[in-house]
């Protein structure tokens, strides 16, 4: 039996197992919370990290931890040639869950739970991948090596901890098991932008008073509102009721202290991945636009802000930076944040840039064109990550996918970053199935098990391939 039999073989016999590990971490709620002495990133992602260092002391894997925020498992003693990053730490519940977000539960074939795909899922086939290849007895010339992260979701500081230390190598080759497979060779880099204008206050009528909508950086916000004074909510919702049928929209219009206030109901989506949603932001900017209000600068701010950024422009064409390349596709841009009130209106927008976009061809336009109509821009670009497909290393990666999965490999470009988006030569690789989605971020979060298998038969075969 080859090597790459005997792992396929050994993780099929110890799927149930796997299951048993993953339910342990699922079961500690492991968000951000409030720092503590020996808990950097609050109580949840510390006890999340306990529990996974004892399950690596059981697999009999070689524990570290680093900075009591990030560990690592080793298959032997030696230096790593294949680096597995994980994390530990989830995102909040939110609502609708149709079980407990934290008791794991099987259902259709699939594991239920928050952090099941993302990333604990992905976390626990990496540690099975290394002890089923450590159990083969297949010679190996270097070391490979799970790191087990705890601050992924919100600002991936936990990784300074780990790379900075004097006595840590990066391995030559790094994947993050946190999207879809199979090879993500290209992130994007990323261009947040702020851009604001402020005035004087002014008692013409009618004007909007305030705005408000988004309350995150990466995420198209699905709700908007503003108030309008010196116009009734009869007047207002009249005047707005045509854009809610040309714009897709949900509008809903109320009294207000001095006039009408206004809400504006979209569809939400990662500030990255724009198409298919409604961002709720541009199509209050629109509608608040066409009405007939006074000659003062809100109202100036607001028409110039939606003649730049109109509804359903989301590759920043009007404001003249849309470009795109092979490698890593379009660039995409989000509205994402709006604050206007009595004395002016600050803005934050989320580019995703291709390989191709620079501060010239990006900034310097943007500040251009926004400074022309009076606004203020602040902003740069955060380089792309690129890992190049023909790699000796990315090729092995996708041979690995082929032969567990039997479908053809490939490479792909995506918007987000992962924590490979600034260790060189990482890609991100797995654990999801391409076009599968797993509701990760979402009410009822799950992974089918035949895939989470099949991710840990690909890991333990990209060990083999990579370190043997
Ligand atoms: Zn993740």
């Amino acid at each position: 039996m080859s090597a790459e039999e005997y792992t396929d073989q050994w993780l099929d016999e110890h799927c149930g197992d796997m299951l048993n590990d993953l339910a342990r971490l699922i079961a500690i709620p492991s968000q951000r919370g409030e720092a503590s002495e020996g808990a950097p990133f609050g109580p949840g992602p510390a006890a999340a990290l306990k529990e996974a260092v004892a399950i690596c002391r059981e697999l009999g894997l070689r524990p570290n931890v680093y900075g009591d925020c990030i560990a690592t498992a080793d298959i032997n003693e030696k230096v790593s040639g294949l680096d597995i990053i994980c994390h530990l730490d989830v995102v909040g519940t939110g609502e609708g869950w149709d079980s407990d977000p934290y008791t794991m539960v099987i259902k259709d074939g699939c594991v239920f739970g928050r952090g099941t795909a993302d990333d604990k899922g992905p976390a626990i086939a990496s540690l099975y991948a290394l002890k089923a290849v450590a159990e083969s007895g297949a010679p190996l010339r270097a070391g490979a090596r799970v790191i087990l992260g705890t601050n992924e979701e919100s600002g991936m500081q936990d990784l300074p901890f780990f790379y900075d230390n004097p006595d840590v190598r990066p391995a030559p080759c790094t994947i993050s098991p946190d999207t879809h497979f199979p090879v993500v060779n290209v992130e994007k880099g990323h261009y947040l932008m702020s851009v604001s204008r402020s005035w004087g206050v002014t008692d013409a009528l009618p004007r909007v008073v305030s705005a408000s909508s988004g309350d995150t950086f990466n995420v198209i916000p699905a709700d908007a509102g503003a108030v309008v004074a010196g116009i009734s909510p009869g007047e207002l919702q009249t005047l707005c009721a045509p854009a809610a049928d040309t714009l897709g929209v949900m509008i809903s219009c109320s009294e207000a202290r001095n006039g009408a206030q206004i809400s504006v109901k979209g569809v939400s989506s990662h500030a990255a991945y724009p198409d298919g949603s409604r961002n709720a932001l541009t199509a209050l900017l629109g509608i608040l636009s066409d009405l007939p209000l006074a000659d003062c600068d809100s109202t100036d701010a607001i028409r110039r802000l939606s003649g730049i950024f109109p509804f359903g422009d989301s590759r920043g064409k009007v404001l003249g930076i849309a470009q795109e390349d092979d490698i890593s596709g379009p660039l995409t841009l989000s509205f994402t944040i709006l604050r206007l009130d009595e004395s002016g209106v600050r803005c934050t927008l989320d580019g995703r840039v291709p390989i191709c976009a620079t501060e010239d061809n990006c900034c310097r336009i943007a500040e251009e064109r926004l400074g022309a109509a009076g606004f203020t821009v602040e902003g740069h670009i955060e380089p792309a990550h690129h890992t190049p497909a023909d790699s000796e290393f990315v090729q092995a990666l996708l041979r690995c996918y082929e032969a567990v999965t039997g479908k053809e490999g490939f490479c792909q470009s995506m918007g987000g970053g992962t924590y490979v988006h600034n260790v060189e030569g990482g890609v991100a690789f797995g654990a999801a199935m391409p076009g599968y989605d797993t509701m990760m971020h979402s009410a009822n979060e799950h992974m089918p098990i035949g895939d989470l298998l099949a991710a840990a038969k690909i890991y333990a075969r990209s060990i083999l391939a990579i370190c043997s």
